[in-house]
C-alpha cells in the first residue's frame, strides 16, 4: 500500500485555505447552524432542493483547518443526492472516523476525497471537528431549528 497521507494533507490545507461553495444563500429553504465547544468551530449551512435531491449547497463559518475543510469537502458531494443518500454518507463517513477501519475496508462509495479524514481518529477530539458540519447536516434535513452541538 503506497502512503496518501501527504496527497490527503494537502487536500485538507487547500480546502481551509480556499473553501469551496463558501458564502451565504438568501433564498435557502433549509439552514441549519452548528457548534463544537471543544474547538470553537461554528458553521451555517445552507441547502435548496429541487425534485427531492440537494440542487445548492452554501456554508459560512469559522473554526479550525480540520472543520473548513471538512464542511468545504462534504458540500462537494451533495448535489444531485437525496436524504437518503445522503444518511447513508454520513453513516459511512462517521463509521470511518471513529472506528478501526482499514483504508481498504472503507465502503466502495466513499468518494476518494473523504478518505483524506480516515486520519481523524487517532486524534478523538479532532472527530468531533470533522463531523460537525455532518451533524448539521442531519439537523438541516431534520429541519430543527436547534443549534447542533457536538457536546
Ligand atoms: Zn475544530
Amino acid at each position: 500500500m503506497y502512503d496518501l497521507k501527504d496527497l490527503y494533507q494537502e487536500l485538507i490545507v487547500d480546502h481551509n485555505r480556499s473553501p469551496r461553495n463558501f458564502g451565504e444563500m438568501a433564498d435557502a429553504e433549509r439552514v441549519a447552524e452548528g457548534y463544537n465547544p471543544l474547538c470553537g468551530d461554528r458553521l451555517k449551512l445552507f441547502l435548496k432542493f429541487s425534485d427531492g435531491v440537494v440542487s445548492d449547497v452554501r456554508f459560512t463559518g469559522d473554526g479550525c483547518a480540520i472543520s473548513i475543510a471538512s464542511t468545504s469537502l462534504m458540500t462537494e458531494q451533495l448535489r444531485g443526492k437525496n436524504e437518503e443518500e445522503i444518511h447513508a454518507l454520513f453513516k459511512d463517513f462517521q463509521a470511518m472516523v471513529t472506528a478501526d477501519m482499514d483504508t481498504d475496508n472503507i465502503a466502495h462509495d466513499m468518494p476518494n476525497k473523504l478518505i483524506a479524514f480516515a486520519g481523524v481518529k487517532q486524534y478523538p477530539a479532532r472527530v468531533k471537528c470533522a463531523t460537525l458540519c455532518w451533524h448539521t447536516l442531519e439537523s438541516a434535513l431534520a429541519d430543527t431549528d436547534e443549534t447542533t452541538k457536538t457536546e
